[in-house]
């Protein structure tokens, strides 16, 4: 059995090695050998064979010597022979084509073919999969809302299967990558357009490719995972791939006939430790010896294709649907609703509309009530026409363990949970919402109340140990809900006090964050009123509620304990917490410092502060700003030295709040050292900067701040900051 597949293995690897080889002598011979190649944002070179070998490839002369590996396939014996029993070299084989078809995909590049546009869907494909996704996705792996990853190869037997298959998955939340097409050309890809399915990052649906080769990019991303987050050395290949077959939660649906090229690119997948599930006929591979589930499966019955793939590979469901008439889950979340498309609207300066949780008595809610007040007859016509109103939604709960600080991070998560309806979008919060729901939704049966529906639904199976009533009113009204919009603001008023007024000192309990541990083994972020977690998605009140909620989860309470030092920030009860649950690898945090025992990172931060020696300060570069730094590195190589939860004193990852905190790394001199940062960012932080920058007596600091537009070398930067008289230039020496 074995052997049929081994042999497709064989052809295609050498065809596709041949083709490479010739292409890359073509290609050297137009541009030259020293021509110099990196992928888009990425700071892993050509990312399979650097993780596999630890070479680092950067022109097209170096590539010959990936040439070379897969030729003689003496790369490394992948993966200690778990597999080899079952399909011995024709896994060195598909390894093999890996290495082919990441070098074919560069050349692409330089030729500018990729990403692939399709002329005829008028359609691009999303091509290599960048560092910054990858890292933006690290927070969904470890909150459950992304449980797994599918690459779906080929085409379905028709475009209502392909529909009916990527429904199945968005649903369960897994993030669906596409390439390949079949005999005639038809691909999923093409069904989903001609179906008019919205495709993208947002929906979680992500075209790669229009051929098998593609698919590389989706196995070259999994790769990478193991070094951004894992804190692997690229070279350890073994370590490497454990870490995908343990942590990474993909699988393979081999979509229709199997050709030479799909068996050759599935035999790399399965060494990486992906199974691949088929449709047709095809030998099945079992386990055995250390690995514990199927390499290829068939599963002809097309209903049950999905639960077959989720069995295989064991991917962690968490799906809770509320009982409304359109489809539900994460995966919709980031589906735009156009103007023309849309049914009824509300909010978004056209109407007033706001939203508020408010905490009540247990005698004074009503569990599950939904009601809609305020209905006059030319709000009824627009709820049957269509067309805009105003709108006041109020979510009142009570709970024994429900604390008023808790009502902003619930009120956070209404976004959520509207936008996770299909057909359904929310926008903004508080009294700057705004909330459409489409035509379509409309056909399939969506009232305005099963936005109450929702609301309570997830509520309660969400906080279900802070939260034992909920009901939801939607007001209407257009003069009641300007009538409560006012009321909410003196509440969303006093919440901003409060959250303001919470100092480190204010108390003497911080929150951990573990969830990162689940691919950063090491990691934990200790999470004060002052410092958010890296990821910029867990606050202190986040991580106090989710304790609440969660005694035994991931956020648990760090008693302080005795201060050991002021000035750096550390207390003996979170260098106890932190030697613990780092599994003795990290003795000390210093929460206010940088240069000093500093905190470690998973992977998933959303800034890197890094000292400029020359200049005497910091630069910070956000995830998502490609650019050079003045530091000689993009955000995407030095994002490569921080995380893996190590301490990298001189290099640190922040949540963006964190810069306008008033314990920004004051240990090392605070926000007045900051001396470079991109444009984009400084916009972001807007006015918060002026602010601070006022208290600390240095008002004029966010203009003396260079960005990329004013230097991005350390020479240019120091003659900018001097021209300008930065402050950092005369303090204290930071080395
Ligand atoms: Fe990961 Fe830290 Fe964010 Fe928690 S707070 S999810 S540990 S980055
Ligand atoms: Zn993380």
């Amino acid at each position: 059995m074995s052997k049929i597949i081994a042999s497709a293995v064989f052809r295609a690897s050498n065809r596709i090695v041949d083709e490479t080889e010739q292409f890359l002598n073509k290609t050297i011979a137009e541009k030259g050998e020293d021509f110099a190649f990196e992928f888009p944002d990425t700071g892993y070179f050509l990312p399979h064979f650097y993780a596999m070998t630890g070479i680092a490839v950067k022109t097209l002369g170096e590539m010959r010597q990936i040439m070379t590996h897969a030729r003689s396939h003496t790369h490394p014996e992948p993966a200690e022979s778990i597999y080899k029993p079952y399909l011995g070299e024709a896994l060195d084989a598909g390894m093999a084509t890996l290495f082919a078809q990441e070098v074919l995909m560069a050349l692409r590049y330089v030729y500018k073919l990729e990403p692939y546009y399709d002329k005829e869907m008028d359609f691009t494909y999303n091509g290599y999969i960048t560092d910054t996704i990858l890292r933006d996705l690290g927070f969904q792996l470890v909150d459950g809302s992304m449980p797994g990853f599918a690459a779906i190869i080929g085409a379905a037997e028709s475009e209502e299967r392909a529909v009916k298959i990527v429904m199945e998955l968005q649903q369960r939340n897994v993030l669906t990558f596409l390439s390949g097409h079949n005999e005639k050309g038809d691909s999923v890809t093409k069904q989903l357009h001609r179906q008019g399915v919205q495709m993208g990052w947002e929906t979680r649906l992500v075209p790669l490719g229009p051929e098998t080769e593609h698919t590389v990019y989706a196995l070259n991303w999994a790769m990478r995972s193991a070094m951004t987050f894992g804190g692997i050395k690229a070279g350890d290949y073994k370590k490497i791939l454990k870490y995908n077959q343990n942590r990474v939660f993909a699988f393979a649906l081999a979509l229709g006939p199997l050709d030479d090229m799909k068996w050759a690119t599935g035999a790399g997948a399965i060494n990486q430790g992906f199974p691949a599930i088929c449709d047709t006929e095809v030998p099945e591979i079992r386990p055995r010896g250390v690995c514990t589930y199927e390499h290829v499966v068939k599963e002809l019955d097309q209903d049950k294709l999905i639960q077959t793939c989720i069995e295989v590979r064991g991917v962690k469901l968490t799906m809770e649907k509320p009982p409304i008439p359109v489809a539900f889950g994460p995966a919709f979340e980031g589906e735009r609703i156009r103007r023309e498309d849309t049914f009824l609207e509300a909010g978004g300066n056209k109407t007033p509309a706001f939203e508020l949780i408010r905490t009540r008595e247990m005698n004074e809610v009503e569990n599950g009530k939904i009601e809609i007040v305020g209905l006059d007859d030319k709000v009824k016509e627009t709820l049957e026409k269509g067309g805009a109103i105003p709108l006041g939604i109020v979510v009142d709960v009570a709970g024994r363990k429900m604390q008023q600080d808790f009502e902003p991070v619930i009120e956070r998560k209404l976004h959520d949970y509207i936008n996770a309806a299909q057909g359904v979008w929310h926008m903004g919060q508080r009294d700057i919402i705004w909330v459409r729901i489409s035509n379509n939704a409309h056909k399939e049966g969506f009232k305005l109340d099963h936005i109450a529906v929702i609301l309570q639904n997830m509520i309660m199976s969400k906080f279900p140990a802070i939260v034992d009533k909920a009901q939801v009113t939607l007001h209407v009204n257009e003069e009641k809900v300007k009538e409560l919009a006012e009321e909410a603001r003196k509440t969303y008023k006093e919440r901003n006090e409060r959250i303001a007024n919470m100092t480190d000192e204010s108390t003497d309990t911080f929150y951990s964050c573990l969830l990162c541990q689940s691919f950063a083994p090491n990691h934990l972020c200790v999470i004060s009123p002052e410092r958010l977690g890296l990821c910029g998605a867990v606050s202190w009140l986040d991580g106090k509620a989710a304790y609440e909620i969660d005694p035994t989860g991931g956020n648990q309470p760090v008693p302080k304990g005795k201060t050991l030092d002021e000035t750096n920030g550390r207390w003996d009860g979170v260098d106890k917490y932190v030697w613990a649950n780092s599994h003795n690898t990290l003795e000390s945090f210093s929460a206010y410092s940088i240069m000093i025992n500093p905190m470690t990172s998973c992977g998933c931060f959303e800034c890197i502060v890094a000292v400029v020696p020359e200049a005497n300060g910091f630069m910070i570069v956000d995830r998502g700003f490609t650019g050079m730094t003045p530091i000689g590195m993009k955000f995407s190589s030095i994002a490569g030295m921080v995380g893996g939860g190590t301490q990298t004193p001189g290099f640190l990852g922040i949540g963006k709040y964190f810069i306008t905190s008033r314990k920004f790394l004051t240990a090392d001199g605070g926000l007045p050292r900051v001396v470079w940062m991109p444009k984009s960012l400084k916009q972001f932080l807007g006015d918060k900067l002026y602010e601070r920058a006022k208290e600390v007596g240095f008002p004029d600091l966010p203009d003396q701040i260079a960005d990329e537009t004013m230097a991005t070398e350390s020479e240019e930067l120091v003659a900018h900051l001097t021209k300008v008289n930065h402050p950092a230039l005369s303090m204290p020496s930071i080395i």
